[in-house]
This record gives C-alpha cells, sequence and structure tokens, in this order.
C-alpha cells in the first residue's frame, strides 16, 4: 500500500508540474510587450491590425486558463477521492459481460471529458470568435457536428477497443506488440480512407474548376514532378473565415485541399506558393518521418502498457482495485500517466516540426525562384487569421509547430538561393 500511495505522490507532483509549467508559459506570453508591431514586419503590417491581432490573442489565451484548471480540478479530484474506482465498481454491479463493462467504462469517461470541455469550447466559438468575425457555425451544424463525431468515435473506437481487450486477454505475452501492429494498421487504414469516406461527412469537397489558378497549380506541380490525383475546394467557410490548406491521402498520388476561404484571401501566385511550400513537405518527406516517429511512439506506449499489465501498485495509487480490474482501467491508467511523463519532450517535437517548416518555406522560395510569394502568402494568412506574430520565445519554442511569423520572414529572405541539384525556375 506504501508504494501506491508513494506512487499516487509522483504521479500529482509530476501532473501538476506539467500544468504548472504550462500556466507560466501561458501567462508569459498574456504579457508579452507587443504594443507595436515587430520591427521586422515594418510597413507590412498596420498598427490596427497588430492591435487587433493581440486583443484576439489575448482572449483566446485568458479562457485558456479556467479551461485548463477546471480538468486539472476535476482530474485530480477523481484520482485522489477514488473516484475512478468507484466509477469502475458501480458499473461492474450492472453485471455486463467484462469487454461490455470496459466499453462502458472507458464511454463513461470520454463522454465525462468532451462535457467539460463544452462549455469553454461553446465561448470560444460562439463569444471570441464571434466578436472577431471568424465563427460562420450555426448551432445547428454544432450539434450535427456533435452527433456525427460522436456515432464516428463508436463506429472506429467500439471494434478497436474490443479487439484490443481481446489481445489481452488471448495474445500471450506479447499481446502489447500484437496491439500495437493491430492499432498501427488501423491508423494507417484511417488515414487512407480519410479523404474518401470521413472528410465529406463533415464537410462539401468540389473540385478546383478549370481556370488560371488550377493551370498555375498544375504547372507548378507538373514543375516539381509531383502527382496531384485532385485538386479540390473545401467549404471551410461553413464553420469559420480561418483558412487553411493540407494534402490527403497515403501513396504517390496526393489529393490537395485548399479551404474556399484561403482561396478568397490568396492571390494566384501565393497559393502557388502555399502549394509549393507543402509539396516541399513531401519531396522531403516530412510526412514519412512524422509518420515514423508517431508510429515509433505508440510502439513505446504498448511496450509500457504491457510491462504496466499486471502492476497493482499503479491501478491502486489512482483509484482501481488492483489490476484484476481489466484493461479498461489498464488504458485509463496509461493515459493518466504517459503525458505526465512525457510533456518534457514537448520542446523536442516541437522544435523538429519547426525545422522542417523551415526547410519547406525554403523549398517553396526555391520552386518559385524567390520569396517574395511565399512572404506574401503567409503575411496576409497572419493578417486574416489574426495570429500572433511574435508570441513569448519561451511559449513558442514549447508550443509551436510552425515558427513565429517573423522568424519565418527572416529565415525566407536568406533563401534566395536554388537548391543544390535544382536548376533556377522562371
Ligand atoms: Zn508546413
Amino acid at each position: 500500500m506504501a508504494s501506491a500511495s508513494l506512487l499516487l505522490a509522483l504521479w500529482l507532483l509530476l501532473f501538476l508540474a506539467n500544468h504548472v509549467w504550462e500556466t507560466v508559459l501561458d501567462v508569459l506570453n498574456l504579457g508579452h510587450g507587443r504594443s507595436r508591431p515587430p520591427d521586422e514586419l515594418g510597413d507590412r503590417l498596420d498598427g490596427a491590425t497588430h492591435a487587433r491581432m493581440r486583443t484576439y490573442q489575448r482572449a483566446r489565451g485568458l479562457v485558456g486558463l479556467p479551461s485548463r484548471w477546471t480538468r486539472v480540478a476535476v482530474t485530480v479530484a477523481l484520482v485522489v477521492s477514488g473516484g475512478l474506482g468507484w466509477l469502475h465498481d458501480l458499473l461492474h454491479g450492472l453485471g455486463l459481460s467484462p469487454y461490455l463493462h470496459g466499453l462502458l467504462f472507458i464511454g463513461a469517461l470520454s463522454t465525462a471529458s468532451t462535457l467539460i470541455g463544452l462549455p469553454f469550447g461553446l465561448y470560444r466559438v460562439f463569444g471570441i470568435e464571434r466578436r472577431f468575425g471568424f465563427n460562420t457555425m450555426t448551432w445547428r451544424t454544432l450539434l450535427a457536428d456533435l452527433i456525427k463525431g460522436t456515432a464516428l468515435g463508436i463506429v472506429l473506437g467500439v471494434p478497436l477497443l474490443l479487439a484490443v481487450f481481446v489481445l489481452v486477454d488471448r495474445g500471450g505475452e506479447l499481446w502489447w506488440l500484437y496491439a500495437f501492429a493491430l492499432v498501427g494498421a488501423f491508423q494507417l487504414m484511417v488515414s487512407a480512407v480519410y479523404p474518401t469516406l470521413i472528410a465529406p461527412i463533415f464537410n462539401k469537397f468540389t473540385p478546383l474548376p478549370p481556370s488560371s489558378l488550377r493551370e498555375r497549380l498544375e504547372t507548378l506541380a507538373t514543375r516539381l514532378d509531383f502527382r496531384v490525383r485532385d485538386l479540390q475546394v473545401m467549404d471551410g467557410s461553413r464553420r469559420s473565415r480561418h483558412s487553411n490548406a493540407y494534402f490527403a491521402g497515403l501513396g504517390r498520388a496526393k489529393r490537395v485541399v485548399l479551404f474556399d476561404t484561403l482561396v478568397e484571401q490568396l492571390d494566384e501566385g501565393q497559393l502557388a506558393a502555399v502549394l509549393a511550400h507543402e509539396i516541399g513537405h513531401q519531396k522531403r518527406r516530412h510526412v514519412s518521418k512524422r509518420l515514423g516517429v508517431s508510429l515509433l511512439l505508440l510502439l513505446v506506449a504498448f511496450w509500457v502498457l504491457g510491462r504496466l499489465l499486471h502492476f497493482d501498485p499503479l491501478y491502486q495509487a489512482l483509484g482501481f482495485a488492483s489490476s484484476g480490474d481489466g484493461t479498461a482501467a489498464l488504458l485509463v491508467v496509461v493515459q493518466l500517466a504517459l503525458p505526465a511523463l512525457l510533456f518534457v519532450f514537448n520542446p523536442l517535437l516541437s522544435g523538429w516540426s519547426r525545422r522542417q517548416e523551415f526547410d519547406a518555406d525554403r523549398f517553396a522560395a526555391a520552386a518559385m525562384a524567390g520569396h517574395e510569394e511565399m512572404t506574401g502568402a503567409l503575411l496576409q494568412l497572419a493578417r486574416d487569421n489574426l495570429s500572433d506574430t511574435a508570441p513569448h520565445p519561451w511559449y513558442s519554442a514549447y508550443h509551436y509547430s510552425h515558427p513565429p511569423l517573423v522568424e519565418r520572414l527572416r529565415a525566407l529572405r536568406t533563401f534566395e538561393a536554388p537548391l543544390p541539384g535544382q536548376p533556377p525556375v522562371a
């Protein structure tokens, strides 16, 4: 029992350390002095837009604090009071089969987690996003999203969880390795069918009509020796004025998806630069490297699950009776414990991702024979999305998957020279 209380104390310490540290970063970033646009942006960002960016970022940052600490308080209360074990036993009293019991337990916790986040999410959408003119979502769309999302979670999640439960019971010593293979294959399968089967449940996609834009993007892809399976425009404006673009699909031919808001906000040259940046991610194998790393992390997580399956003190520390409480309890235990151990690696992963963004920008600058269009695109996107142009350096080092605007523009200016082995293009 002593080791259980020691483990509980250790978990509390790490869990709170994680959130206190991130709150320190939030507060530093909120107070980061930016009364004027950063010098580098000079005449390319007017004072009024800069002020609006700052008010918007502050409003978003401020709602993050109560949202985080409500979640922390509920989680700590649930663990320390033994609430997890209580809920587990309560559902056990229904006399269901162990698998159904496990599904219900995880379902109850994820429903509770969704409900805790809901008021803050609603305030973000209908308070902040509406105030700054971004929100275009109606209550109807929101409700439909919630229903579709839940249904999709059940359709995809329940069979996967059941399969993991069965593997734990029947897979022998190496169950964790089989479960990793299954979940990994499942993730690949979902990303393969995402563009054709899942994304259309939430949005409408229409092929980019024949136009000078389409011609320009196709010519660029051909020139960079990149196969585009199709060019689609997505009705992102159905939910918000924020803009984006992404590639979807596995294998050689990709679908390029442009938000309708992006097509509205950028000119043709800037859209071409955005496409060149995305092609840069593919050509430099960033996407497959990220996939490799996420599979590796998944393998580590399952290895940890395998080691902990019968480690009673950890179950007891977090409020369960023993490891006899089953696989669902194990999944919850690990979900509570892993983030508290892994948050220290956050800056490494963010830093890696930011290096890839610089690399893709460099590729785009070479492909566009100069940085002007990429620079113009980034500035326009920052204006239209009211981005934080110069966050607190600790905050961005820890959280940002993309370098802050000022750093990106500074780097772009040094990327004039064509890439080695690639002829300058007109
Ligand atoms: Zn990128």
